[in-house]
């Protein structure tokens, strides 16, 4: 999926999120869950994130480690131990946001990677007209989640 289609689900997501976590502050909220939707695409050398880390990108695998279901784990972990619970939920919503909407894609991702290459795949083609149809679903949503808040 494309970067902004990351954040209109990563969005969604944490819309759905407040219901159940009452952060108590929510832009911070907000802003964390976009960084985590955005982190997973680290590993493509030419990605919004990732072409500021570029060696990430040459050692690891697109879709790969950085896709699965162990880096959402070691991240989370690594942001427990720096702050805590709050920005925990929210960077590890966010990722998830991002692992579950490239699961929908042809390419899809290896979430068990490096111990497995089992792939998760949908029919999806990325930056195709479907991917602009989730787009424009998952803003007008969006926007409509936001308003009967
Ligand atoms: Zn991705």
């Amino acid at each position: 999926m494309m970067f902004k289609t990351h954040l209109a689900f990563g969005f969604l997501a944490a819309l759905f999120s407040l219901q159940y976590l009452n952060p108590g502050n929510q832009v911070l909220f907000f802003i964390l869950v976009m960084i985590g939707a955005c982190l997973p695409d680290i590993d493509h050398p030419k990605s919004k994130l990732g072409k500021y880390f570029k060696p990430i990108g040459w050692l690891f695998e697109h879709r790969g480690f950085f896709h699965s279901i162990f880096m959402l784990v070691i991240l989370s972990l690594a942001v427990l131990y720096f702050f805590n619970w709050f920005y925990t939920s929210a960077i590890a919503i966010g990722f998830l946001s991002h692992l579950i909407s490239d699961a929908i894609t042809i390419q899809g991702i290896m979430p068990f990677h490096p111990l497995s290459r089992f792939r998760l795949r949908g029919f999806i083609e990325t930056n195709s007209i479907f991917e602009t149809i989730i787009f424009i679903a998952l803003v007008v949503f969006d926007v409509l989640k936001l308003i009967r808040l």
